[in-house]
């Protein structure tokens, strides 16, 4: 079984996929305590790999009955099986502290791209199509490749040193709960090798 926060459908807000639809899983419980931290990830349910792999196809407008239901019902909506899957964004809390190969088994059955956002202290299972590390301040990383890194920027942050901890494809800065947005633009302008990423879902108020 594994602690669940809540699973919804939404957009990625931020990082690399931002605007792209996703389901996303929270998972409960994290192993570190950001004075930032904005995630109320402490209320769970407990709930099996079949359980979550239903509740994300229910809400994957391509898997879910609903929708097969309305389209039979009405020729004139829009077929969704050519277009792109939304994504699984198994996010937290540390969704590395509960994520196995089990649960990664049961959701490649939805065909859905399978992403996760971690801190990097864990180590990753395989199976995962798409690994974002949100590296924090006075950790040790447990991975040092992703496919993305994401850097919140704070007073006390580098963001060279996880350059040199972690290889990734894409380096993102953020500013700290929107708060230190000119901060973050004048660095990544001193530092091209960075491109800003917002947490846009806050800009728009959507989950
Ligand atoms: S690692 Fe992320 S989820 Fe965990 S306490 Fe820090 S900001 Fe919150």
């Amino acid at each position: 079984m594994y602690r669940i926060n809540e699973i919804f459908y939404s957009l990625q807000g931020e990082g690399y996929h931002t605007g792209t639809p996703a389901v996303f899983v929270r998972f409960s419980g994290c192993n570190l305590r950001c004075p930032f931290c904005d995630t109320d990830f402490a209320d769970y349910k407990e709930m099996s790999a079949e359980e979550i792999v239903a509740a994300v196809k229910e809400l994957n407008p391509k898997l879910s009955t609903l929708n097969s239901k309305l389209s039979t019902l009405n020729s004139k909506l829009p077929t969704l099986n050519s277009t792109p899957s939304p994504l699984i964004i198994l996010t937290g809390g540390e969704p590395a502290l509960q994520v196995d190969d089990a649960l990664l088994t049961a959701l490649h059955t939805t065909g859905m791209p399978i992403c996760i956002e971690t801190n990097g202290t864990l180590a990753l299972p395989d199976g995962i199509d798409w690994v974002t590390c949100s590296p924090k301040l006075g950790t040790r990383l447990a991975i040092s490749h992703a496919d993305e890194l994401k850097v919140v920027l704070t007073e006390e942050t580098n963001p060279e040193q996880w350059l040199q901890l972690i290889q990734a494809k894409h380096h993102f800065l953020q500013p700290c709960s929107c708060q230190n947005t000119d901060q973050v633009i004048r660095y990544i302008l001193c530092h091209p090798q960075w491109r800003l990423s917002l947490q846009t879902h806050k800009y728009l108020h959507i989950q």
